[in-house]
């Protein structure tokens, strides 16, 4: 049998005692690389998927290749892609949207210089009542970057603009700057830095390069909630920025009062320019926005159509979009524009989703089965080590999932007291950020893609 064979061999089994999100969360992009002198070395594309095959179902493996093939005795797991290929990702400088596999849509390149991407313009953002303030301040400190709103403190819920803002500054003042320097850094990506260059002990390289930046631009800044050397960092080059009149930009999730676990004086100096949110796009905002994505993109869709996509997704751009590239797909694929009937199906998935169907019963429910517990038990009082943390895995995750408000959670968990919860989501974020705990934040990552897939 050919090692290719083998795996699928040993795949099958697996499926057939495994729920399908499991076998997609363990054993995706594994695969046999070699099996000579009864040692198979079977490759994984990360380390925590290399740790749970060999712990959990090593066993299981091993005594499947063996019925295969007796001289099998030992199975090595390996990491293919090197770890440094997720941080890379994350710096990675090309854009690509993929469609079911089917289409490709404009690759645009980002700027190696300022990490923009070109495609995030003043001239494609659709500006209606619910983002006409936010608009008018990044306009204004595209115009004189570092005199007006500094800083400017741009939020909303996900996928209503707010890179799109941001990246537009930053692609509006190169054009009339072009001296300036700019750069755009998603808050993950600035974290990651400070980690490797304190790693590294290279952080004065990292201090001279931020603080060489006229225009610097943090999206997401929630992301750095409980991450407090990164914080610290941050304080330091916005006082350093600031004090030069360097404009400095952020963006965020929520208001910075709401950011949980942020310094106070990281959270002041967010409020200390101009705080502008966006809100949900109204219905005529949303058929401008079909109608100038569909030109873009060079497909006429009928009236009907854009008031289906319209009416059903209200409050996510980013979903507009996505609803018109499927049909764009199919319109590229089948020459034909899809009439009402199909575009109810095709759009079926994508406008209810199953992310969409997450509450809190589905994260509790989630939380248990991964601990091998149930429900009742972690809802229930009981103080047991092995039930207690995943209970407050649960509480963190019900948090950072839905949101949900500290009371909301502890009625949650038979009426426990709101600083029980605190402390829970506390607890949890600082064993993942601060004492590194590797092991617990492969679980909860893992534990999300779960809810995720349903
Ligand atoms: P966020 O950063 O808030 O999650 P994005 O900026 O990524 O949202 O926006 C999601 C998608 O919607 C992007 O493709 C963006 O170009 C598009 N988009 C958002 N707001 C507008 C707008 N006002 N006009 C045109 N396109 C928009
Ligand atoms: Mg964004």
């Amino acid at each position: 049998m050919i090692k290719e064979e083998l795996w699928q061999a040993v795949l099958a089994q697996i499926q057939l005692n495994t729920s399908p999100a499991n076998f997609a969360t363990w054993f995706k992009d594994t695969k046999i690389i070699s099996c000579e002198k009864g040692e198979v070395i079977v490759s994984t594309p990360n380390s925590f998927a290399r740790e749970w095959l060999e712990n959990k179902y090593g066993k299981t493996i091993l005594k499947i290749l063996r019925n295969l093939n007796e001289e099998i005795k030992k199975i090595k797991y390996i990491v293919e892609k090197a770890e440094l290929k997720i941080f890379k990702k994350s710096f990675s400088s090309i854009h690509t949207e993929k469609l079911n596999g089917q289409l490709e849509f404009e690759q645009f390149t980002t700027d190696k210089e300022t990490n923009l991407n070109q495609k995030y313009t003043f001239e494609n953002f659709i500006v209606g009542p619910f983002n006409e303030l936010a608009h008018a301040a990044a306009w204004a400190v595209s115009k004189t970057p570092g005199s007006v709103y500094n800083p400017l403190f741009i939020y909303s819920e996900v996928g209503l603009g707010k890179t799109h803002l941001l990246q537009a500054i930053g692609n509006a003042v190169i054009k009339s700057f072009p001296e300036k320097k700019v750069k755009y850094v998603p808050a993950e990506n600035f974290t990651a830095e400070v980690i490797f260059s304190i790693r590294n002990h290279n952080i004065e390289k990292f201090k001279a390069k931020y603080r060489a930046i006229d225009v610097l631009i943090l999206d997401d800044v929630h992301f750095l909630a409980g991450k407090e050397k990164t914080q610290e960092e941050l304080f330091h080059t916005f006082n350093a920025l600031y004090e030069k009149n360097k404009q400095i930009i952020f963006s965020s999730d929520c208001p910075p009062k709401a950011i949980s676990f942020m310094a106070e004086r990281l959270r002041s100096r967010f409020e200390g320019g101009m705080v502008g949110d966006i809100s949900y796009p109204d219905y005529e905002t949303r058929i401008a926005i079909l109608k100038n994505k569909s030109q873009e993109k060079q497909v006429n869709f009928p009236d009907e159509i854009m008031d289906y996509i319209a009416a059903n997704v209200q409050k996510n751009i980013r979903e507009l979009e996505g609803a018109l590239n499927k049909l764009t797909a199919f319109y590229k694929a089948n020459k034909q524009i899809p009439n009402i009937e199909t575009t109810k199906t095709l759009l079926k998935a994508l406008l209810f989703s199953p992310e969409k169907a997450i509450n809190s019963k589905k994260i509790i429910q989630t939380v248990a089965e991964f601990y091998d517990l149930r429900t009742k038990d972690l809802l229930s009082a009981s103080r047991k080590k092995e039930i207690v943390k995943p209970r407050q895995i649960a509480m963190f995750l019900l948090r950072e999932k839905l949101k949900s408000s500290y009371p909301f959670i502890g009625r949650k968990f038979g009426n426990k007291d709101h600083t029980t919860v605190l402390y829970a989501c506390g607890k949890i974020l600082k064993e993942i950020e601060k004492e590194n705990n590797e092991n617990l934040a492969n679980e909860i990552s893992l534990i999300r893609q779960r809810i995720s897939s349903g």
